[in-house]
């Protein structure tokens, strides 16, 4: 039988290995028309105002949004926040332009339940090489023959502003577009939007290929197909999420730099929001039982072996 976890449920006839990767037009086709939009915004539109924009508009959606309001509050539930902000850092997550909420939550479950099981295929595994794992992230879906059930949690589920989102993610570009425009016009838009959302997308994927093939290691999760690694020099600017290797290990944890000087500013996010009365029930690695076959990676140390004076 194969294992659950919180939102997959296996049936008899489920196999976690049947399947085939499917080209995906709606998401090639998003992908295609902002890169289209990209390369519109650099060539005609060589500006620092909107290229200000975006770097803003880029870490208010990828900090807030993504990592802090999607994945560590709305997938992991790792500390929880009155409904008013959850519902806004989700609407932020949106904007990234990857998926609506309960798009984020399918892929993110998914891509865990197959990496626990005793065999992952190469796509949920990003088992495959730079090139053809681009093209499976980014313009393909993983059919499953017979998926497992897949059930979100009631409040989310029947959360009437996560169903609208979940309709419109796509639109929900358009207010934002709106508000640039105003600003800075069509310099604005391209950059804001569709340079930003080529630029997370590409992102998104570039680290979750490299964070499950090699990198840095504090723990090792012990008979599993896939093990994450940590990818120290991109902590800042992925907003703390390439600790990959640590959120394997402590997948339920708010904090993703878990151990001395790593870097992680979604984490600074979160305790900003503790301090204010914001967030609270903020858990840690150690709030948890230890997962099942986790080992503690011995560090790698270094010696230095002094340079033999001439004789
Ligand atoms: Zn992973
Ligand atoms: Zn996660």
């Amino acid at each position: 039988m194969l294992a659950a976890t919180d939102r997959v449920f296996p049936e008899n006839a489920t196999s976690a290995t049947d399947g085939r990767i499917e080209w995906d037009w709606a998401k090639s086709l998003w992908y295609f028309t902002h890169l289209v939009g990209a390369v519109a915004a650099i060539t005609l539109f060589p500006r620092w105002d909107a290229a200000a924009a975006m770097v803003g508009l880029t870490a208010i959606t990828i900090c807030g949004g993504h990592s802090v309001g999607m994945h560590r509050l709305l997938i992991h539930r790792s500390f929880a926040a009155p409904l008013w902000l959850e519902r806004l850092l989700v609407w932020l997550g949106t904007l990234v332009g990857m998926a609506g909420p309960f798009g984020m939550i399918h892929a993110h479950d998914m891509r865990d339940w197959h990496q626990r099981q005793v065999e992952c295929p190469p796509h949920p595994s990003h088992g495959a090489g730079f090139w053809r794992d681009a093209w499976w992230q980014l313009h393909c879906r993983f059919a499953l023959i017979a998926p497992p059930r897949f059930v979100i949690e009631d409040p989310v589920a029947r959360d009437p502003f996560y169903r609208f989102l979940e309709r419109t993610w796509m639109a929900q570009q358009l207010p934002v577009a709106a508000l640039l425009w105003a600003f800075g016009g069509w310099a604005w838009v391209l950059w804001g939007i569709s340079l930003r959302i080529v630029l997370s997308l590409t992102g998104h994927w570039a680290v979750g290929h490299f964070a499950h093939k090699t990198g840095h290691q504090g723990w090792h999760v012990a008979g599993l197909p896939v093990q994450g690694y940590n990818l120290p020099w991109l902590s800042l600017i992925t907003f703390g999420e390439s600790w990959h290797g640590n959120h394997h290990a402590f997948p339920h944890s708010a904090r993703l730099g878990v151990e001395a000087g790593q870097l992680d500013p979604g984490f600074w996010l979160i305790r900003a929001m503790q301090a204010m009365g914001l967030a609270h029930r903020v858990r840690l690695p150690d709030s948890e039982p230890h997962r099942d076959g986790l080992q503690r990676v011995p560090p790698v140390v270094e010696i230095s072996v002094p340079t033999p004076r001439p004789a």
